[in-house]
């Protein structure tokens, strides 16, 4: 498993964030999950037990940003449900998104 791209603080304790390949982030979702055989790729991966964030390095900048908003989601709130982790997530990202967009039109 590559290094952590960078380590950062979630509610007080800090997590590692790694980039890896979508068969590595795979494999370490089927060892912390043994009895799920959905067989699914995964972009990304939140291990709370190892505080962990894995990211699939494989994607765009985009889809790399929203699957790390959606894991940083999981790591605050474990216990949330996927659906709402998906709602914040992606609100998360739009409203960045739009400032970015604003801020480049002001420059
Ligand atoms: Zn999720």
């Amino acid at each position: 498993m590559p290094k952590a791209a960078w380590r950062q603080k979630i509610d007080g304790r800090w997590w590692r964030f790694v980039l890896a390949t979508r068969g590595a982030v795979g494999k370490e979702y089927r060892k912390a999950h043994p009895q799920d055989k959905s067989g699914d790729p995964f972009d990304g991966f939140c291990h709370s037990a190892k505080r962990t964030i894995y990211i699939c390095d494989d994607l765009p900048p985009d889809a790399t940003e929203l699957v790390a908003l959606h894991e940083v989601v999981h790591a605050r709130v474990w216990d949330l449900d996927e659906e709402t982790v998906t709602e914040l997530a992606e609100s998360q990202h739009e409203a960045t998104r739009r400032l970015r967009k604003r801020q480049r039109q002001n420059e």
